[in-house]
């Protein structure tokens, strides 16, 4: 070994021992007769003293070294002398009096600070220097933080009797979604292994093949435009389990994530211990989304009765045909703004409700006295004792803003979900809260204008709720599916279900989904056959571990908690993957290019 100790661990009581330590010198300072450099590895910063007169090769070494440098040094612990000691170091009460430094490797200089906390680097220059970036504190980090949630699932799920069973990463569509990537077979000409979107079909597969408790950290790949929490290949927790209702599989997740936060960012908190459980329909309506951020607490109320006797035509006449209003309290805002500010804000606030699709959004501002007058251009049409009771309904209060939007439930759910992120962002959220939940009861299908057919709102496995079964043969909409979201901080975590054991449910799904029977048991005959020879009741879960670490290190981007990840452009612009192939490669797995006729290189991250 190269090194007898790490630059974290010496202290006080190792004063006196002689020992080697390697790393990067994260800095140097030259005061003549003395260098100091801190000396860095992944565990912390030790500081190396070269005195010219004590060892004047050792300084002549010193003396030429640069940020980055890596070098190893051997030389004795000393306490530092009065007054020197770095309170800020765990290892500052020490340094190491070098007798030989050797250089291991140059460096050149780094593009960006690997030493200094430097929030504003380029993402393409960290991207594409992604070994240098990795070096830096908040990435070793991020990559540690990562390791002990994976370790610390494994552990949990080991203790709970799972085996973890790697399937293939060649196998055919297992849809989740989103398009395939495929991959030329070239001993079976024309024809395609698909990347899998999820083990999906092949843990339920392993559930018929009696293992009863199955996860892997599995990586799966999807095709869609990349986003903050997505990326084309990314990293599941997947999990199944045979004999279970979805409590179980609730339950049991549950406890793993109260475990592995308190554990392994012991400094978070959680907002409730159990977590709420949420229905799908009570998400849309008071958040706007299936993925509520419940951190905090704006909620659109259904203000529909009153507002139908209001004297706002728009109002009533919606209210006629059955389109909601609902209002949006929003505490405190209006408090300190002047009428010319609040006009100002409105305006900013209708621009934003527009580009959701709505055709407006009207608001009321409360007086903080309470003589004043309720301002804003509808406070008008509804007369004092109306106004009491809107008040009343939605527990205003002097200085709150009260925002409407009155359309088709789901533009109301795109406004009410764009104005709860717009007001997010000035909130002083604490970093340090989880706020978990369940989302629960989503329906079954969701029905697709376009193609006019109903697309799975989960997968095309999960089992409608027992008493909703029936629905398949005539109410399909109505159906709810026994699926389970995990959503935290307005993420989803995780999602899974019980799922379809029965030949019979399954193929009911295929038609509703637009799938001819034919083209049904070409891409999942396979399920269907096994799901003949005694598959046992299921169900599982599987959650996105880039996103829960991403949770966990507090960023907001998983390609902080990725070590190599993908620019938006699905590129990795380090090694430039993807690359044009040989011609020979191409003609060896029968592929012809027809490329569009510019194809211009993205480099946006
Ligand atoms: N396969 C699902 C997904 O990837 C999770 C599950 O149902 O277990 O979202």
């Amino acid at each position: 070994m190269m090194k007898t100790h790490t630059c974290g661990e010496l202290r006080e009581q190792d004063a006196g021992i002689t020992v080697s330590l390697a790393g990067w010198v994260n800095r140097r300072r030259d005061q003549g007769g003395l260098i100091f450099i801190d000396l860095r590895d992944r565990w912390g910063i030790t500081q190396i003293v070269a005195d010219l007169e004590g060892t004047p090769e050792a300084h002549a070494v010193a003396d030429s070294v640069r940020n980055e440098y890596v070098i190893k040094v051997t030389g004795k612990v000393r306490i530092r002398p009065e007054g020197t000691a770095n309170p800020d170091l765990p290892t500052g009460e020490i340094d190491i009096v070098a007798d030989s430094i050797e250089i291991l490797n140059e460096a050149k200089t780094p593009p960006f600070y690997i030493n200094k906390d430097e929030g504003t680097v380029d993402e393409a220059i960290r991207m594409r220097h992604r070994y240098l970036d990795l070096r830096r504190e908040q990435m070793q980090y991020n990559m540690i933080l990562r390791h002990k949630t994976v370790k610390f699932i494994r552990d949990f799920l080991d203790k709970e009797s799972f085996v973890e069973i790697e399937t293939p990463i060649l196998f055919k569509t297992t849809p989740e979604g989103a398009r395939d990537f495929l991959v030329p077979s070239r001993l079976q000409p024309g024809k395609f292994y698909a990347l899998p979107q999820s083990p999906q079909q092949l843990k339920q597969l392993l559930m018929v093949g009696g293992f009863e408790r199955y996860f892997q950290i599995a990586r799966c790949f999807r095709d869609e435009d990349l986003r903050g929490d997505r990326q084309p290949e990314f990293t599941q927790l997947d999990l199944e389990m045979s004999f279970v209702e979805r409590e179980d599989v609730m339950q049991l997740m549950e406890n793993l994530a109260t475990e592995l936060v308190k554990t392994i960012t012991p400094e978070k908190r959680m907002i409730s211990e159990p977590f709420q459980h949420i229905l799908y329909k009570d998400a849309m309506e008071l958040y706007g989304t299936d993925r509520p951020d419940i951190r905090f607490d704006l909620r659109a109320i259904d203000i529909s009765e009153i507002a139908g006797r209001s004297a706002f035509p728009v109002f009533v006449d919606n209210v006629k045909v059955g389109r909601p209003v609902k209002c949006m309290r929003v505490p405190g805002v209006a408090g300190e703004l002047s009428g010319t500010q609040m006009r100002k804000v409105g305006k900013e606030l209708e621009s934003m409700a527009r580009k959701a699709g709505a055709k407006g959004l009207a608001y009321i501002t409360i007086p903080t006295d309470p003589e004043g007058e309720l301002k804003g251009p509808i406070g008008k049409f509804f007369n004092v004792d109306l106004k009491i009771e809107l008040l009343e309904k939605m527990g205003a209060e002097g200085g709150d803003l009260l925002l409407f939007m009155s359309d088709e439930p789901e533009v109301v759910y795109a406004v009410t979900d764009g104005l709860r992120n717009h007001f997010k962002k000035d909130m002083d959220l604490d970093p340090n809260l989880l706020a978990f939940c369940w989302v629960i009861d989503f329906p079954e299908f969701i029905w697709d204008e376009e193609n006019q057919r109903w697309d799975p709102s989960q997968h095309m496995f999960t089992m409608p709720l027992p008493e909703d079964v029936e629905l398949l043969d005539t109410d399909p909409g109505k159906a709810r599916g026994s699926q389970y979201d995990l959503v935290c901080n307005g993420y989803e975590v995780g999602g899974g279900s019980i799922r379809i054991h029965d030949r019979a449910i399954q193929e009911k799904i295929f038609p509703l989904i637009g799938q001819t029977m034919e083209h049904a048991m070409e891409e999942f005959g396979h399920m269907l056959e096994a799901f003949e020879y005694g598959a046992p009741p299921h169900g599982g879960m599987a959650w996105g571990i880039d996103r829960l670490c991403m949770l966990l290190a507090s960023t907001p981007n998983i390609r902080e908690v990725i070590a190599f990840p993908k620019t938006q452009g699905g590129m990795d612009i380090m090694a430039h993957a993807p690359s044009t192939a040989e011609d020979e490669q191409l003609s060896e797995l029968y592929i012809q290019l027809d490329l569009p006729e510019e194809e211009e290189e993205q480099t946006e991250i």
